[in-house]
C-alpha cells in the first residue's frame, strides 16, 4: 500500500482534544482527570481515566484510597513510581510496584482498599499511576469478582524497527506482541514511548472507540499531527483502522502516552459513584445490597 493509500483509507484524524482538570480522590489524593468532566461524560466503553500524581510525599504524608465499593464494571490501576497495596471482601490482595498493572473485574460487588504500602508511607517518595474504569456488558456486571494482577516483568515491551518508539503492551496487541491480560470485552490498552523523530502507526480495529492521553512530551496525533502536550486527551474519529502517534524530530525530551481503545457497548449507563449499571432502579438495588452488607467485607490484616 502506497503512503497516500494509508492516510486517505485507514488512519484516523483527531476528532477533539480534551484538556484534563483537577480533582482530589479518595483520602485525599491529587488527580489529573481527562474524564468524567463536564466536556467529556464518558467514552464507552471507558468511564473514567484518572492520572494519580506525579506527587511527592514526606514520612506518613502519602495518601490512598481506604475501604470502598465497586459493582458493575473494572478498573485498571497501571503504576508508574511509588508502592500501592490492594485489599479487597473477595479476600484478594497484592502489591503493586511499578509498571505492575492490577486488572480488578468489580462484577456484582468488591468492598476494596487502595493505599500506599506501609514501608512507603513511612519512607515517602513519588506516587504515580493511573487508574483507567472499563464498563461492562449487562450480562456481565454481576458476575463474579475476579483480579488479575500482573508484574511489570509478565507485560511485554516492544521496540519499533528504530529504537525510536518502545511499547508496553497491557491490553491488546502491538508490533506483533500480544498482552498478557485477558478482557472481558476487547480492549487496546498501551504505553507507548517516543524519542524525538518515532511514529507508532498502530492497526485499532475499525468498531474500537480511541483515544490516546498524554502523560509528558509534545507528541503529534492522527492524520493531520495535531499538536499536544502534558495531561491532553486526544479522541480519534470513529473511522479508520490505524492511528498515528510521533514526536517531532527537533522536540526537546521524549514523550509518553497512554493509548486506549475499545469496543463500545452502545448500552444505557446508570451511574452513581462507585456503582456503574444499566438503569437507575439497578443502581439503588447496589446501594441497598452495599448497605445490607452484602459485597462482603475486607478480612485478615
Ligand atoms: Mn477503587
Amino acid at each position: 500500500m502506497s503512503a497516500t493509500g494509508i492516510s486517505s483509507v485507514g488512519l484516523r484524524g483527531v476528532a477533539r482534544v480534551v484538556k484534563s482538570t483537577l480533582a482530589t480522590e479518595g483520602g485525599g489524593f491529587a488527580v489529573r482527570r481527562p474524564f468524567p468532566t463536564a466536556a467529556l461524560d464518558l467514552f464507552d466503553p471507558f468511564l473514567l481515566l484518572d492520572e494519580m500524581g506525579p506527587t511527592e510525599s514526606g514520612p506518613g504524608e502519602a495518601h490512598g484510597a481506604p475501604d470502598h465499593p465497586h459493582r458493575g464494571f473494572e478498573t485498571v490501576t497501571y503504576l508508574l513510581s511509588g508502592q500501592m497495596q490492594h485489599r479487597d471482601s473477595a479476600g484478594n490482595a497484592g502489591t503493586l510496584s511499578p509498571g505492575d498493572v492490577q486488572w480488578m473485574t468489580a462484577g456484582s460487588g468488591v468492598i476494596h482498599s487502595e493505599m500506599p504500602t506501609p514501608a512507603f508511607q513511612q519512607t515517602g517518595g513519588r506516587m504515580h499511576g493511573f487508574q483507567l474504569w472499563v464498563n461492562l456488558p449487562a450480562r456481565d456486571k454481576l458476575m463474579n469478582p475476579r483480579y488479575q494482577d500482573i508484574p511489570s516483568e509478565a507485560i511485554p515491551v516492544v521496540t519499533g524497527h528504530d529504537d525510536r518508539v518502545r511499547v508496553k503492551v497491557i491490553a491488546g496487541e502491538s508490533l506483533g506482541a500480544k498482552a498478557v491480560i485477558e478482557t472481558r470485552t476487547p480492549i487496546l490498552y498501551l504505553h507507548v514511548t517516543l524519542q524525538p523523530g518515532g511514529t507508532l502507526i498502530q492497526p485499532v480495529p475499525s468498531a474500537y472507540h480511541t483515544l490516546a492521553y498524554v502523560i509528558h512530551g509534545t507528541p503529534q496525533a492522527g492524520a493531520s499531527l495535531a499538536g499536544l502536550t502534558e495531561g491532553d486527551l486526544a479522541i480519534f474519529d470513529a473511522q479508520g483502522d490505524m492511528v498515528q502517534l510521533s514526536l517531532p524530530a527537533d522536540a526537546s525530551g521524549p514523550a509518553d502516552l497512554l493509548l486506549i481503545g475499545g469496543e463500545p457497548l452502545n448500552e444505557p449507563v446508570a451511574r452513581y459513584g462507585p456503582f456503574v449499571m444499566n438503569t437507575r432502579a439497578e443502581i439503588i438495588q447496589a446501594v441497598e445490597d452495599y448497605k445490607a452488607g452484602r459485597f462482603g467485607q475486607i478480612t485478615g490484616s
